[in-house]
């Protein structure tokens, strides 16, 4: 098959690893930097430029849209899409689990454990939202940050208000959450590709932090998940519309509490932690899945 790797970073760990196994299943793999491509949708036969040439004959992408370029990288996948070309996620999949609230309300609607979480626009209503989760300590989140940047624990009603006051004064989208203290700093991975965890880590937080990101300084470690867990992180891939997902959980004292569903999961710190092959894994969704038109919009939202 004629594979392209949509991506602005060929020397990314994830980047090279799903070239590798590409090659290894005797695929033919383009890394293709995603703001290099130029489309044409003013015709009934849509075109995908890049670097002067014209893109044709691909079987399928995988999309690895970084956050800074989810609108643009979102309707490259979209034309792809208009191609027939297969995407292992489809754009709109894509666009709902960018959105944190949006993902939450999903999710919430198929009964799905997540954190209290509210969201509020004007300054006037901070009292009671920080009410409505049920006090302090809570957690401020922008709305668009990633790797834990914009992720702030306050411990006190003082602490919280001007954070939230702060945030609110500079226009930024938050949304206030529960403090999941029970979590010890560490949250659940699971990765999820074609509606099974194929597998899972545990991120224990930096001491004196209370954020895993690997990026903060969180450890990844190999874990056991529960029959329940697992069945979370797939309904929620599942609710999202995402074929390859990592579903981000929290183990709390009523049970998995999701806190984010990502769509293009790194794979470093999950392959090494684990030791498996999750990008041949992923490649060999491909080559199950992959037809002309075969991309279909799942979910709804
Ligand atoms: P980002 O998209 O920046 O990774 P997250 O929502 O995943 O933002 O939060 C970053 C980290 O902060 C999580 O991995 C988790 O360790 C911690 N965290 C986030 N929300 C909560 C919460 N409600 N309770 C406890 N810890 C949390
Ligand atoms: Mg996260």
């Amino acid at each position: 098959m004629k594979i392209a790797i949509l991506s602005r970073n060929r020397s990314l760990y994830s980047t090279r690893r799903l070239v590798e196994a590409c090659e290894q299943r005797g695929h033919e793999v383009h890394v293709i930097d995603t703001l290099r491509c130029y489309m044409n949708i003013a015709s009934n036969s849509p075109e995908i430029h890049y670097k002067g040439e014209n893109l044709v004959g691909f079987d399928a992408i995988i999309p690895r849209i970084g956050a800074s370029i989810t609108f643009y990288g979102t309707a490259v996948v979209r034309q792809f899409e208009m191609m027939g070309v297969f995407s292992v996620n489809e754009s709109v999949a894509i666009t709902r689990a960018r959105d944190k609230l949006r993902s939450l309300q999903l999710l919430s609607r198929k009964g799905i454990g997540l954190p209290i979480t509210g969201f509020a626009h004007s300054p006037d209503d901070i009292q009671d939202l920080i009410k409505m989760v049920g006090g302090t300590p809570l957690v401020i989140k922008l709305l668009e940050g990633t790797q834990g940047i914009g992720v702030v624990l306050a411990e006190t009603r003082k602490a919280a208000e001007s954070v939230i006051e702060a945030f609110l004064g500079l226009n930024a989208n938050i949304m206030v959450q529960e403090f999941i203290k029970e979590a010890g700093g560490a949250d659940i991975r699971c990765f999820v590709v074609d509606g099974k965890v194929i597998a899972a880590m545990k991120r224990q937080a930096a001491e004196g932090e209370f954020r895993s990101n690997l990026h903060r300084g969180g450890t990844p470690e190999l874990v056991k998940i529960t029959p329940q867990e697992r069945a979370t992180a797939v309904k929620a891939a599942q609710v999202m519309g995402l074929n390859v997902a990592g579903v981000d959980l929290l183990r709390s004292d009523r049970g998995p509490l999701v806190m984010e569903v990502n769509s293009s999961p790194g794979l470093e710190g999950i392959e090494k932690s684990t030791g498996k092959d999750i990008a041949g894994m992923i490649v060999s969704f491909i080559e199950r899945n992959a037809k002309p038109n075969r991309t279909r919009t799942k979910g709804k939202g």
